[in-house]
């Protein structure tokens, strides 16, 4: 397996950046998490353009333009001979000192991992994901932005940490004034009332690539959407919930804090959004 680093492509194994990486001491870069669908890289350009959003609210200047890390993805793909992918694109603010000090990094740091996707089971997109509420809080914006893919995670991580004590894979996360925000690696949707809505992302999310695909797909089909300011009671009360992501797609959930959830299947609006979706990743991207 080969990986992208800083302009070439070098075994995994040898694939390293140093310990003084502001990425590794700080968390000080951001990151994409993309898909590739037999040869075709879903939504590949929204994702460009969110990682340079991304970079823009941290003032990183990114080293390379849209098109060359498009040819970079598309290099190391090919390099490693992949149809269906998983790709994490992700730039650091580079080598510096022990200090804060942006200005001390010289150059950012760029690679591309490519790998085969880790999914979930299939059982959970038949009988739907259990899921609980963190009691950790997402991140407040006016701290750091949830809406920018950073490379701090641990906001994130926390949460995960108690879904995992709960023996199950997602979280939802709220706001410090009781709102919804999203999971901790998938934003959230509710369907009630024939209905979809989600939070918006002001409100302490980031812009799912996938939250907007179905956003999309749902005005396409013709079922009425609006952005929602959401409370857990919102939740127990929907006829769906279901998360979407890079990795997850839409999955529906069935149980939030032990509470049925849908009558405990699927619903209707969730598997028809799944049938939608599936078409999109045939032709929404960019084709290698
Ligand atoms: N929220 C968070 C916190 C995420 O990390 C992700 C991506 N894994 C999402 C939502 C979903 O975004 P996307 O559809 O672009 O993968």
């Amino acid at each position: 397996m080969k990986v992208y680093l800083n302009g070439k492509l070098v075994e995994a194994k040898k694939a390293a950046v140093s310990v003084f990486d502001h990425g590794l001491l700080y968390g000080d870069g951001v990151f994409e998490g993309i898909r590739c669908y037999n040869r075709l890289i879903f939504r590949l350009k929204e994702h460009i353009d969110r990682l340079f959003n991304s970079a823009d609210a941290i003032k990183l200047e990114m080293p390379m333009s849209k098109t060359e890390l498009i040819e970079a993805i598309v290099w190391t793909l090919k390099a490693n001979r992949l149809n269906d992918a998983y790709i994490r694109l992700v730039v650091t603010r580079g080598i510096g000192d022990l200090g804060l000090d942006p200005r001390k990094c010289k150059s950012p740091t760029v690679f591309i991992i490519t790998d085969k996707i880790a999914l979930y089971p299939g059982e959970f997109y038949r009988e739907g994901l259990e899921i609980v509420t963190a009691e950790t809080r997402r991140n407040l914006p006016q701290a750091l932005n949830p809406k920018i893919k950073s490379l701090n995670y641990l906001n994130n991580i926390l949460a995960k940490i108690e879904a995992i004590k709960y023996g199950v894979e997602e979280a939802i996360m709220l706001t410090y004034n009781d709102y919804v925000a999203e999971c901790t690696g998938d934003n959230i949707f509710i369907v009630n009332g024939g209905e979809l809505m989600t939070p918006p992302v002001d409100v302490g999310a980031l812009e799912g690539i996938t939250r907007d695909a179905v956003i999309s797909l749902a005005n396409k089909i013709g079922i009425p959407f609006r952005e929602k300011m959401l409370r857990m009671e919102d939740l127990y009360e929907a006829g769906e919930v279901f998360l979407t992501g890079t990795a997850a797609e839409i999955i529906p959930v069935t149980k939030i804090n032990k509470r049925r959830i849908s009558g405990g299947r699927p619903g209707e609006v969730a598997l028809k959004l799944m049938r939608e979706f599936k078409k999109l990743t045939k032709v929404d991207g960019v084709r290698y």
